[in-house]
C-alpha cells in the first residue's frame, strides 16, 4: 500500500461506520484526506483526530444529493492538496424502511438522490480532473441489495442496482483515461445503519445478530487495497468482500 503515501482523497459519509473508518485508514496509510458528510461538527472532530496522528486532513460539510455542494468538495480538495487521486463515493441512506405502496414519495425519492444521485454527482465533479492528470481512482460503496430485492428496502435496493451500473458505465469511459472505477460490497457491518435496520423488523436482515456483522475497519481496509494498482483487475467490477478469494488477495 505504499504507493497510497501522498496522494490526495476525499471520503464521503465520513462522520461515522465505514466511511470514517476508511478516512482513517487511508490517513494512517499517508494519504491526504478529505472527509465529507452533513454533520459538520463530527466530521471536523474526526479530521482533528487524523491530524493529532500526523496525518492531513480537511473537513467539508457536503450533502452529495446536492450538486453544487458536491463540486465545492472536490474543489476544496483541488486547493487544500492540489490534485485529487481517489473519490470514495462512500455515503448512503437505509431510511425510508417500508412498504412501497405505503411509501412517502417525497422521502423515498431522497433516499434514492444520496444512494445513486450522489454517486453520480461525485463522478461527475470528479472525473474531469481526473482526467485531466491522466489517472484516478474512484470506489463506489455498493450493497448485496443490489442483486437481492428484499421487502421494505426498494428504495435501497433500485438505488444500489442503479450506481453499480453507473461504475460499469464510468469504467467504459475512463478507463483509457488511466482511471479505475470499482464498486464494492461491504457484507453486513456494524454501523448505525445496521440499528435503523433490527430496529424496523422487517426482512430477514433485521433479525440478524448485531454481532454477527463485521467491523467497519474491514471494509475500510478492503477499500485501501482497492486504490492501489494491485486491485486494477476489479476495475468495472463490484467486488463482496464476501469473497474469499478477494478477502485472501486484499490481505484481510
Ligand atoms: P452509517 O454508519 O449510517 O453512515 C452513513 C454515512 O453516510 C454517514 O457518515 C452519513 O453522514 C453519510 N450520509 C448520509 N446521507 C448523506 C448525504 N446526503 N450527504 C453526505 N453524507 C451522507 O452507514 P454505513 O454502514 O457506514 O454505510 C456506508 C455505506 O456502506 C453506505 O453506502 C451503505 O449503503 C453501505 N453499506 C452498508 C452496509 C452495512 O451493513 N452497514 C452493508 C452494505 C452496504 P451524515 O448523516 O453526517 O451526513
Amino acid at each position: 500500500m505504499h504507493e497510497l503515501s501522498g496522494k490526495a482523497a476525499i471520503i464521503t459519509g465520513a462522520s461515522r461506520g465505514i466511511g470514517a473508518a476508511t478516512a482513517a485508514t487511508l490517513s494512517n496509510l499517508g494519504v491526504n484526506v478529505v472527509l465529507a458528510a452533513r454533520s459538520e461538527s463530527t466530521i471536523r472532530h474526526n479530521a482533528e483526530i487524523l491530524r493529532d496522528n500526523g496525518g492531513q486532513a480537511e473537513a467539508v460539510t457536503c450533502d452529495v444529493s446536492n450538486y453544487k455542494d458536491v463540486q465545492a468538495l472536490i474543489s476544496h480538495c483541488e486547493s487544500s492538496f492540489g490534485r485529487l487521486d481517489i473519490l470514495i463515493n462512500n455515503a448512503g441512506v437505509i431510511e425510508p424502511i417500508g412498504h412501497l405502496a405505503t411509501s412517502n414519495p417525497d422521502t423515498w425519492a431522497h433516499a434514492a438522490d444520496i444512494n445513486f444521485k450522489g454517486v453520480y454527482f461525485g463522478m461527475r465533479a470528479a472525473l474531469p480532473a481526473m482526467m485531466t492528470q491522466q489517472s484516478g481512482v474512484i470506489i463506489n460503496v455498493g450493497s448485496g441489495a443490489a442483486y437481492s430485492p428484499l421487502e421494505g428496502w426498494s428504495h435501497y435496493c433500485a438505488s444500489k442496482a442503479a450506481a453499480a451500473m453507473l461504475t460499469r458505465c464510468a469504467d467504459k469511459e475512463a478507463a483509457a483515461s488511466g482511471i479505475r472505477v470499482i464498486g464494492i460490497s461491504p457484507g453486513t457491518v456494524a454501523t448505525e445503519m445496521q440499528v435503523l435496520i433490527k430496529a424496523s423488523g422487517i426482512n430477514p436482515v433485521s433479525q440478524m445478530d448485531y454481532s454477527d456483522h463485521i467491523e467497519p475497519e474491514l471494509p475500510a481496509r478492503a477499500i485501501a487495497w482497492l486504490c492501489t494498482s494491485e486491485a486494477a483487475e476489479y476495475a468495472g467490477k463490484e467486488v463482496s468482500l464476501r469473497d474469499e478469494a478477494f478477502q485472501k488477495q486484499a490481505g484481510l
